[in-house]
């Protein structure tokens, strides 16, 4: 494990945070891998949670972007009440999802984090055009990095939100006929991250929209 200090934590939406770490001398990671973290703090060492790292492999520090569940004591709510300066322990990095070219993204909540990385990745390199993301949420407070979102050209973002609802928006879950509506294309890759619920719903609409099981790509 590589003890590290949190250089930035701060607000991305009412319940997650954007944290900074001192990136370890050696940690070598690709787009769409993930770390293990621990809290530095007695009784709390061996417990190791999944992180995805949003930041891309070329930034000097380590970016992470993380929702916490308050209704209970664990890692995420005393990782969001930890200060700069104070420290957290990572492993290193292993794969969760491959940027196999363009297509659409389909993410609930924090479940974007992989495809933050591959999307600002891509804007960075200008080739966004023919990515389509389709962004699920409960309400649009909790729709994570939004402003980037919208500002990213050539993206196409369709808002899916299964409690509010908003002009440009759409109201309830994301299934085949909303699939149907915003995708021409259904012989191009598809990438599913999100809770596993919404990724079995997904997976059934795919198929029956005609989809090729290997046209899917899930997190490893
Ligand atoms: C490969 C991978 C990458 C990930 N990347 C990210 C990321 O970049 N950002 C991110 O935000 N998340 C990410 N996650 C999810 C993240 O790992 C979990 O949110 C985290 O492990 C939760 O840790 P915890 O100790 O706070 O909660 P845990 O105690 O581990 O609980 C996890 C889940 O169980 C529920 N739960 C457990 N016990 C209770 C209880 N007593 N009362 C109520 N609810 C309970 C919580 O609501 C929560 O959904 C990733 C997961 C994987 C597998």
């Amino acid at each position: 494990m590589h003890k590290t200090k949190i250089l930035v934590i701060e607000p991305v939406t009412h319940d997650v945070k954007r944290i900074r770490l001192e990136r370890p001398e050696g940690f070598d990671y690709q787009v769409g891998d993930a770390t293990e973290l621990a809290l530095d703090v007695d009784g709390w060492r061996d417990e190791k949670r999944p992180f995805t790292m949003t930041s891309l492999p070329e930034d000097p520090y380590l970016e992470f972007t993380i929702k916490e569940y308050p209704d209970h004591d664990g890692v995420t709510t005393r990782l969001h009440d930890m200060k700069p300066g104070e420290t957290v322990l990572i492993d290193d990095p292993f794969k969760t999802f491959r940027n196999k070219g363009k297509g659409v993204f389909i993410a609930g909540g924090a479940g974007i984090t992989p495809f933050l990385a591959i999307l600002r990745k891509e804007r960075e390199k200008h080739s966004l055009d023919g990515y389509t993301l389709i962004f699920a949420n409960k309400r649009t407070e909790d729709i994570i990095c939004r402003d980037e979102l919208a500002g990213m050209p050539e993206l196409k973002v369709v808002h899916v939100l299964s409690e509010d609802k908003e002009p440009g928006m759409h109201h309830g879950e994301v299934d085949a006929d909303l699939i149907r509506g915003e995708v021409e294309d259904f012989d191009q890759r598809f990438y599913l991250c999100g809770p596993p619920p919404m990724m079995e719903a997904v997976q059934k609409s795919l198929d029956k929209l005609g989809v090729k099981a290997d046209a899917v790509d899930l997190s490893d």
